[in-house]
């Protein structure tokens, strides 16, 4: 899942800043609405 390249390139620099935004929404990424954890959580957590 590819559609924020942006975002993704946020997570390498930036992964607390990412894991902030996308919070636990009841099981949802706040900010990609997907399955939490979401790619870009998994990612900054990688990365942190
Ligand atoms: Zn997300």
């Amino acid at each position: 899942m590819e559609r924020e390249p942006a975002a993704l390139l946020s997570v390498l620099t930036d992964g607390n800043a990412v894991l902030n935004d996308h919070a636990d929404d009841a099981g949802l990424c706040a900010v990609c609405g997907s399955a939490w954890p979401c790619d870009a959580t998994r990612l900054a957590g990688a990365f942190r």
